[in-house]
């Protein structure tokens, strides 16, 4: 694998872009329900990047940060309202980015169902993949 490659994403409009070096360190869909909310989606796909591999270009002032749990805070763009990136203390000095915010393919798929024992029934579920619950 070429170790300088990149993939590049940005939210909805545009206003927030962001590039991040591979490889990655992880790629798990999520099953909780702040994901969920949050996504307004079944289960989210998250990558994981140690935060010093991502620079984001916020420029346009339209990044912001929810704090959607204690200790754990959602970045989405103001304009267009994509949630694009988690951090935690949980995972402290991970950036964790949504797939589906990415322009670029991705060094691998997701191999983890995580928080498994939050998953909601009307959403086809992978059951190859690891289960985590939590
Ligand atoms: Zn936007
Ligand atoms: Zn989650």
């Amino acid at each position: 694998m070429n170790e300088t490659s990149k993939v590049a994403g940005s939210c909805l409009c545009g206003a927030v872009r962001f590039e991040a070096d591979l490889p990655s360190k992880w790629c798990a869909h999520c099953h909780c329900s702040l994901c969920r909310k949050a996504h307004g989606a079944g289960y989210v796909t998250w990558v994981g990047f140690e935060q010093h591999q991502v620079s984001i270009d916020n420029d346009a002032g339209q990044l912001e940060w929810y704090e959607s749990s204690a200790r754990a805070q959602r970045g989405f763009c103001r304009q267009c309202g994509s949630t694009m990136f988690f951090k935690s203390e949980r995972w402290a000095g991970e950036l964790h980015i949504a797939v589906g915010c990415l322009d670029g393919e991705l060094d691998r798929r997701p191999d983890t169902n995580a928080f498994f024992d939050a998953h909601v029934d009307w959403m086809p579920i992978d059951q190859s993949l690891k289960q985590l619950d939590g």
